[in-house]
């Protein structure tokens, strides 16, 4: 039963009885898992601020009969600039809530917690917080493998640059060319050139360059609805967090 220390992301907590906490977090080393911080709400030597959502620390948990025990967390960093914008708040818990949906329970995926911690940074740093998360929700599913090849017509097998506009069906994953064009209401998205161009950028640039792409304003809210469509057809709901912000016309 030797202690393991990682680095990671809190994404959800629950209080239980009346001095413990239930801590979801995605970690470096060990993926996404659920522990028990015993004595949480009561110590503040062991978990100084440290298990709030969308933080990053640095952890220490045992693994005993299947369950997780968090010893001890560190704040790492709170990303305070978050906690202080509504709208970079609830794009911060997006990314937490398509974490704690679609990621296996304890697969460890450094890819993964690279992502979501660069994210965070950019999410409370970027001026533009939509861009990010557009760039973040294409990079996740890529990495995933939900992302289908978006490079040619699925009807004439037409190149990218030979149209001008295109039909995206995101459930079908299938991209057809002006000439094709598809039926299937939201589940259609109409991208011009520009923007398909940069989702095939936003999928194979470095990931510490990623974020200079930066999707034309007008067509930021569109996409986003595409691919929270993309994510409903995989999780079989709608997110709690994709409602949000779209409840508060933040898109
Ligand atoms: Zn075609």
């Amino acid at each position: 039963m030797k202690a393991i220390t990682t680095r990671a992301v809190i994404l959800k907590t629950r209080d239980l009885g009346e001095a413990d906490r239930l801590v979801t977090f995605f970690s470096q080393s060990e993926g996404r898992l659920a522990g028990l911080a015993k004595g949480a709400r009561k110590s503040r030597r062991r978990f100084v601020n440290s298990l709030e959502p969308c933080s990053l620390v640095q952890m220490t948990l045992r693994v005993r009969k299947s369950l997780v025990w968090i010893e001890a967390s560190k704040l790492i960093e709170p990303y305070a600039a978050l906690r202080m914008d509504l709208e970079r708040w609830f794009l911060a818990a997006l990314v937490c809530e398509i974490f704690l949906e679609m990621t296996p329970e304890g697969e460890p995926q450094e890819k993964w917690f690279d992502l979501l911690e660069v994210t965070l940074k950019h999410l409370s740093s970027d001026r533009e917080p939509l861009n990010v998360i557009l760039l973040f929700i294409l990079r996740f599913l890529d990495a995933g493998g939900y992302l289908p090849a978006l490079d040619e017509c699925h009807v004439c097998k037409a190149p990218l640059q030979s149209s001008r506009f295109w039909c995206w069906h995101t459930r079908k994953g299938s991209l057809s060319c002006g000439k094709h064009p598809l039926q299937g209401g939201r589940q259609v998205l109409k991208l011009d050139l520009g923007s398909l161009v940069l989702i095939d950028l936003s999928r194979k640039t470095p990931l510490d360059r990623v974020w200079r792409h930066r999707f034309a304003q007008d067509k930021r809210s569109l996409l986003f609805q595409g691919l929270a469509d993309m994510i409903s057809a995989h999780t079989g709901k709608d997110l709690n967090c994709f409602k949000m912000v779209q409840k508060l016309c933040l898109i």
